[in-house]
C-alpha cells in the first residue's frame, strides 16, 4: 500500500482572517506571539530522520499528530501558527519522491492548522529554502526557484491561509523569488520573510540584517525579521539591527532554543522556558513586534513568552 494513504484534500477555501485583520494586528503595536518548533515536537511524536515531515500532513494516523502540536501551541499563547510545509517546496520534496505531490501536501497543512486556530489565530503558510543555491552559486534558475515557490504557494493558499510565511531564508534572492511567487498565485495574502543570521551574525550567503531589511523592506511585505539561527542573543544582535535600518518595519524574532548538543544522539537545548521568557522580554525592547520560537522551542516555552509579554493565553483562564 502506498505509505502515504492520503485523505481527501480540504475544498478550496477563502482565509477565515481577513487578510486587512493581520496587518492590523501587526500594526497595533500589542506583542503578538507565535508558535514554536514543528520539526523537534514532531520528532518527539515518532518521526524518524530522513522522513519528510510534511507527508505526516497526508496520513491519517501522523495528520492528529501535525494538529496536536498547533493546538499545544494555540493553548500556550500563540496567535500565530505555521503550516507543516517548511520542506514543502516540490524541489525539497523531490529527495523524498514526493514532488509532485506538493500542491496537496500544502493544502492538507493548511486545513489542518486552519482546524486548531479556528476562528482565534493566524494560519500562515510556512516556506522554507529550497535545498538547493540560485544560479550563479548554485544549480537552480531564478525561474525555476519562482515557479517551485508558486507551487507552494497556490497549495497553501487553495488550503485557506491567512498570510504566506517565508523563513530560515539565507539569500535575498531565493527570497525575492519566493515572494514574486506568492504575489502571483495570491496576490492577496500578505507576506513574511525572515532571515537566519547564523554565520557570524550573516546569512550563510553574507547578508547583513540591515542589508536584509534594507531590501525586504522595498519589497512591500507584512512584516520582516530573524528566524532559526544560534539562538536568542543572535537574534537580539539581528532585530537591533534591522530596528535601526529600517525604523518602521514590523519585526519578527523566532529563534532557536540555543544551539543543540548530541546526547546519545538526540539534540538536546539548552534555553529553558523562563530563559525564552527573558529572551521575549529584550527582544520585544530592541523592537520586534513578534515574538516566537524555531528549532528546540516548545509549548513550554511560547508559554513562557506569553506570559513575560503579557499576552493572553488560551490555557490560563
Ligand atoms: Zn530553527
Amino acid at each position: 500500500m502506498d505509505p502515504l494513504d492520503a485523505l481527501p484534500g480540504p475544498a478550496t477555501a477563502p482565509p477565515t482572517i481577513a487578510p486587512s485583520a493581520f496587518l492590523a494586528m501587526l500594526a497595533d503595536g500589542q506583542p503578538v506571539v507565535a508558535d514554536g518548533a514543528m520539526g523537534t515536537l514532531l520528532m518527539a511524536a515518532g518521526l524518524t530522520p530522513g522522513e519528510a515531515p510534511e507527508s505526516w500532513n497526508l496520513r491519517a494516523d501522523t495528520r492528529d499528530r501535525v494538529r496536536a502540536v498547533h493546538d499545544a501551541y494555540i493553548r500556550a499563547g500563540a496567535r500565530i501558527v505555521l503550516t507543516n510545509t517548511f520542506g514543502g517546496s516540490p524541489v525539497r520534496l523531490r529527495t523524498h519522491g514526493l514532488a509532485d505531490r506538493s500542491g496537496e501536501l500544502n493544502r492538507a497543512a493548511a486545513g489542518i492548522a486552519r482546524e486548531a486556530a479556528g476562528r482565534h489565530g493566524i494560519v500562515a503558510g510556512s516556506m522554507g529554502p529550497l535545498g538547493e543555491l540560485l544560479a550563479p552559486f548554485g544549480t537552480i534558475e531564478a525561474h525555476d526557484a519562482r515557479a517551485a515557490f508558486a507551487v507552494q504557494a497556490k497549495g497553501l493558499a487553495d488550503g485557506g491561509v491567512d498570510a504566506i510565511w517565508i523563513e530560515t531564508m539565507a539569500s535575498l534572492e531565493e527570497a525575492t523569488a519566493a515572494v514574486d511567487a506568492v504575489r502571483q498565485v495570491a496576490p492577496g495574502l500578505p507576506i513574511v520573510v525572515t532571515m537566519t543570521f547564523d554565520s557570524h551574525g550573516r546569512t550563510m550567503m553574507g547578508t547583513t540584517p540591515a542589508a536584509a531589511a534594507t531590501t525586504l523592506s522595498t519589497l512591500g511585505v507584512a512584516a520582516i525579521g530573524a528566524n532559526c539561527g544560534n539562538g536568542p542573543d543572535e537574534i537580539e544582535t539581528a532585530i537591533a539591527a534591522m530596528r535601526l535600518a529600517v525604523p518602521g518595519a514590523v519585526l519578527v524574532a523566532k529563534g532557536n532554543a540555543g544551539v543543540p548538543r548530541l546526547e546519545g544522539g538526540v539534540p538536546v537545548w539548552d534555553m529553558t522556558p523562563d530563559g525564552a521568557g527573558r529572551h521575549a522580554v529584550r527582544v520585544r525592547a530592541l523592537g520586534a513586534a513578534v515574538v516566537g520560537g524555531c528549532c528546540g522551542t516548545t509549548p513550554a516555552h511560547i508559554a513562557a513568552i506569553a506570559d513575560a509579554l503579557g499576552a493572553p493565553r488560551r490555557d490560563a483562564s
